[in-house]
């Protein structure tokens, strides 16, 4: 996952291979409500890990519920539809993020399980409405008050007795803000079904039933058959009682398929690729959203698919506008609206007036980045009209995401603008909410224009090490640190027992060509072994510094350098980064210190490792070093032409920082609007 402040996608061209998707928020977090309150142990395959089942599982692991993880599955005992005595008897407060799918459910089940609660979640949650539900519940008989604002969390449940629910007449819930109001209602109530059916009338054209039907399904498969009349009225059997099917395998997020199948439609396929296959789920699903395809479809999208696969190739081009009533894809729809702006005409997306009570309100987050894109952009109460963007008018822009994991995930389609424009997302980790790795799976199919490359360079000691680690964690890019390899390269030959000279030149290139290295989290690993010291010592320097003298060895180290160079973009640290391997980089920063300051800085270093040297000795060893590293024939010492100097001797590394990045800021300007 990206937790940089922001994320720079590079333009993109293509697109080809596989993904496997993660599984699918709605269906992991009713698994996981049903699992609690059934009777028996559920085994669980394939759950999402993010923010949102996060919370859920939280909570069920505060109100007593058994959790054990067994590699890849999740094992949860049941608490029977009933509450241990210890867990009624506390007071007891669940924070449940921004996750609507754990809110709404809860809430319904805590009214019912009896027990004193409070629900809070972020300030977001706070806004987002809970009242009809409230209604229904008070209605009831149960009891469930507002801390806060009427009508929205933060809420405070307190026990009733079963006896004294009113379950006779039909329960009343408004199904035309959010469906997630009757589907908290379907998944708890048979709590208090046990010796009568249970009705639910629901007041409004109910929207989003594509998820009820998600909801009526799993309820199904916990042993529950609600029966309906249409979509207005529901029926709980008299002695409903959730029971565990055993195992059951969580489909993957058809929501977050949407990203792809676009992708899929908008790029040109990858060379010699056939399309991009998406895995975990099939047109045969049991989540609504997967009805996108048809949309993607109707915009040009070729799509065919399997039991658990789809696969997609780009059809139409440019895609053909779309009018379309988009209340049963709420979620997918906001891919639709970036899909617009590569379409032959302007689209209009109805009857989306439910985005407004989502992560944030998506009408108006929606239109005012479209905007930033350069697009003309209508939006109403409940729809909105995109025109499309053509060639030579998209801007540069800094895409705000409102901490909404859609926002953030349909705006990366963005970068296949024809003007070959990057885009940047601001707090890319909100994809956290559904899909962590969101960002390394678009990188994992898709091929750049160019990826941006950042060269840091300088003599020994002057901290370029640790100035190029820092920019490229700032901007989330890749890392290549050329000294080690240099490093690794002297240390195999020292093993081998080769020296460095011209007799065993091409013997030491052969081994440098064939290293089996990794770079994994801070450590250096050659064939499995972790060399991380071993190469960080006094004397595997010397060894790099006469390796590297060897035009032969240079060379053969050539393609594992370019091999760095990998979406989104690349830092890369040495001597010859912006002159020999990397001439094109966008930014070349040739980094200095005076020897006197240099000096100090390696004996702070030193001292700090028990290591006693005088200033005097290190200083005159590095103005040695100096003289000998610009005077050498082969890659010698000396900025590449176009490096922009910084001179850090009385510069603390953040400033350094500061620097660079201002640099960048130049290179690679955003609207910062
Ligand atoms: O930066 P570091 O001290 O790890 O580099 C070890 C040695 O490798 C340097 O002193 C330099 O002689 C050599 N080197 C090189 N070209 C690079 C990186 C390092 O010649 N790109």
């Amino acid at each position: 996952m990206y937790a940089t402040a922001f994320l720079d996608v590079p333009p993109l061209v293509a697109a080809g291979g596989t993904v496997r998707l993660p599984g699918s928020k709605s269906i992991s977090n009713r698994v996981l409500l049903l699992a609690a309150l059934a009777h028996g142990t559920t085994t669980v395959h394939d759950l999402l890990d993010s923010d949102d089942t996060r919370v859920m599982l939280d909570a069920l692991a505060t109100l007593g519920c058994g959790l054990h993880r067994d590699g890849g599955v999740l094992r949860i005992q049941g608490l029977g539809g009933r509450l241990g005595d210890d867990v009624r008897q506390r007071a007891l407060s669940l924070f449940l993020g921004n996750a609507g799918t754990a809110m709404r459910p809860l809430t319904a089940a805590l009214a019912l399980l009896g027990g004193d609660f409070e629900l809070r979640g972020v300030p977001r949650m706070h806004e987002r409405p809970i009242g009809d539900l409230v209604d229904a519940l008070v209605q009831l008989g149960c009891q469930v008050e507002y801390l806060g604002n009427p009508g929205y969390p933060p809420l405070r449940i307190r026990p009733v007795a079963a006896s004294a629910l009113q379950l006779d007449a039909p329960i009343r819930v408004r199904g035309d803000v959010s469906s997630q109001f009757l589907t908290a209602l379907l998944l708890a109530l048979p709590l208090a079904a046990a010796s009568r059916a249970i009705t639910i009338d629901v007041i409004g054209e109910l929207i989003s039933k594509p998820y009820i039907e998600i909801t009526l399904n799993l309820l199904a498969r916990f042993g529950i058959d609600v029966q309906r009349d249409g979509w207005s009225r529901f029926v709980i059997p008299a002695g409903a009682q959730y029971r565990s099917p055993g195992d059951i395998h969580v489909e993957a997020d058809a929501s977050s398929a949407s990203y792809f199948i676009a992708l899929g439609a908008i790029a040109a396929g990858a060379a010699g690729q056939d399309g991009l296959k998406i895995e975990g789920v099939g047109a045969d699903s049991i989540q609504g959203d997967i009805r996108f395809v048809e949309a993607a479809r109707q915009m040009g999208a070729q799509v065919s698919s399997g039991p658990n696969w789809l696969q997609i190739e780009r059809g139409a081009w440019p895609l053909r506008a779309i009018d379309i009533d988009a209340n049963h894809i709420p979620d997918a729809a906001m891919t639709l609206a970036v899909m617009a702006l590569y379409a032959d005409g302007p689209s209009t997306l109805r009857n989306i007036a439910s985005w407004r009570v989502k992560e944030t309100d998506r009408i108006d987050a929606m239109a005012a980045e479209l905007r930033k894109l350069g697009a003309t952009v209508e939006a109403g109460p409940d729809f909105i009209r995109i025109d499309p963007l053509p060639p030579g008018h998209w801007r540069r822009a800094s895409i705000h995401t409102y901490d909404d994991h859609r926002v953030a995930m349909c705006f990366s389609l963005a970068a296949f603008n024809p003007d070959r424009l990057p885009v940047r997302i601001l707090d890319p980790k909100c994809v956290g909410k559904t899909f962590p790795d969101y960002f390394e799976a678009l990188f994992s199919v898709v091929q750049p224009a160019e990826v941006p490359v950042i060269c840091v360079d300088g003599p020994t000691a002057s901290g370029k090490g640790t100035l190029a680690a820092e920019i490229a964690r700032r901007l989330g890019y890749h890392y290549l640190d050329s000294g080690a390899l240099y490093r690794v390269a002297g240390l195999v030959m020292r093993r081998a027992g080769l020296e460095a000279d011209a007799a065993h030149e091409a013997r030491i290139a052969e081994l440098a060509r064939g290293l089996a290295l990794r770079f994994d989290a801070g450590q250096v690993l050659l064939a499995g072994e972790d060399i991380t010291e071993a190469i960080r010592t006094e004397a595997a320097g010397m060894d790099a510094s006469r390796v590297s003298a060897l035009p032969a060895v240079r060379e053969a180290l050539r393609e594992l350098q370019l091999s760095f160079r990998q979406l989104p973009g690349l830092v890369a640290d040495g001597r010859d980064m912006g002159t020999v391997i990397f001439p094109d980089a966008s930014l070349k920063v040739y980094l200095t210190a005076s020897a006197a300051h240099r000096a100090e800085r390696r004996h702070k270093q030193l001292i700090s490792k028990g290591i006693s040297v005088t200033l005097d000795s290190l200083r005159a060893d590095l103005e040695a070093r100096d003289a000998r590293d610009s005077s050498r024939s082969v890659a010698p010492l000396k900025p590449a032409e176009d490096a922009r100097l910084l001179d850090n001797s009385d510069q603390s590394i953040e400033q350094s920082v500061d620097q660079v990045l201002a640099w960048w800021r130049q290179v690679q300007p955003f609207d910062a609007r």
